[in-house]
């Protein structure tokens, strides 16, 4: 009870990228080292299928109940910062509010697969199912927004906007995972959007953005006993496309734009020029054309030291302190 109280925020899935990065994420919580994202724009739905660790029978029971999570159960779990994405148990119930969720899995060492379709947050079947051999989950989210005319026009307004912000989001995560393989797949065309092999975010950044990595880029990696920073940061920068080759990371969930770029920003000068006055200067003149430095930072810490609770999307937190 004290835990549901906590952490409950009546999180909404508006759209398309939203599910999908909860969808990835639980992937990633199963330990998937593959993940494939199927996108239907035209249909309505959406599949995720990873060869995570699956999930056992009596989980399965449970799941698609608001607040049934295997990931959070006591608030100290709060602290642990190498901790799973979820802890809510929200997202697959607050799916299947809006869609039929269908999810076929298969528990590493179990002899037998299942199948359950939810709709509306109940249960409508449940049974043993053969079509996965291997370990590992596909989340199946037909009939997306059946119930919610307006988001499905929306939806299906703009599909290659829609396409393109869940590329984005896939990418995102696949900047601070590239151990893991991502896809993302366009029903409709066959076309793969996105294909990512373990690779670096730096092989990344050039393939997926076009950005030159700059010579000046420093790999970092510093920690303290609470704390532990790591990614890539350079010098100043001359080029535009360098204010889009800044992101930064909390135990690997990516921030909005906010506050702290300001701040990286301004330090980057700083160490850059060690000239307080020349600083306030260019704080006036920045212009597009001004240099950046660029920068993928992930900051670890325990969840308990900041807020995540504070925005139903989870792109912005706030420290406590
Ligand atoms: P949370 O991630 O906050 O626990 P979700 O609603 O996203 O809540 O998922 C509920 C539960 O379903 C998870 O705790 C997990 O046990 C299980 N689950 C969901 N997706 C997968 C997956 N792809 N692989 C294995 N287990 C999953
Ligand atoms: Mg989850």
């Amino acid at each position: 009870g004290a835990v549901r109280s906590s952490v409950r925020s009546g999180v909404i899935l508006f759209d398309l990228p939203r599910i999908v990065e909860e969808l990835v994420f639980n992937s990633l919580d199963a330990g998937a080292t593959k993940v494939s994202v199927y996108v239907g724009i035209g249909t309505c739905s959406v599949k995720v299928v990873d060869d995570g660790s699956g999930i056992p029978r009596d989980g399965l029971v449970l799941l698609g109940e608001r607040y049934a999570t295997s990931k959070f159960h006591q608030l100290a779990d709060m602290d642990d910062a190498s901790g799973s994405f979820g802890f809510r148990g929200e997202a697959l119930a607050s799916i299947s509010d809006v869609s039929v969720l269908e999810i076929v899995t298969k528990a590493f060492g179990r002899p037998n697969g299942y199948r359950k379709v939810i709709k509306g947050c109940k249960c409508i079947y449940l049974g043993i199912d053969s079509d996965r051999k291997e370990a590992g989950t596909t989340v199946n989210v037909r009939d997306l927004f059946y119930n919610q005319p307006v988001r499905r026009k929306y939806m299906q307004s703009s599909p290659k906007r829609v396409l393109h912000s869940v590329k984005k989001c896939v990418l995102m995560i696949a900047l601070v995972h590239s151990q893991i393989s991502f896809k993302v797949i366009d029903n409709e065309s066959g076309d793969e959007l996105l294909c990512t092999h373990p690779s670096s975010p730096l092989s990344l950044l050039k393939s997926e953005f076009g950005v030159e990595v700059p010579d000046s880029l420093h790999e970092l990696n510093v920690s303290d006993d609470i704390l532990k920073l790591s990614g890539y940061v350079s010098g100043p920068c001359d080029g535009s496309e360098i204010k889009a080759f800044q992101y930064v990371y909390i135990n690997s969930r990516f921030i909005c734009k906010g506050p702290i770029h300001k701040l990286l920003n301004q330090l980057a000068i700083q160490f850059d020029c060690l000239d307080p006055w020349k600083i306030n200067s260019q704080k006036q003149k920045r212009s597009r054309s001004q240099p950046y430095p660029a920068y993928i930072l992930n900051l670890s810490c325990p969840r308990s030291l900041y807020d995540l609770t504070f925005e139903p999307s989870k792109a912005k937190v706030e420290f406590k302190n």
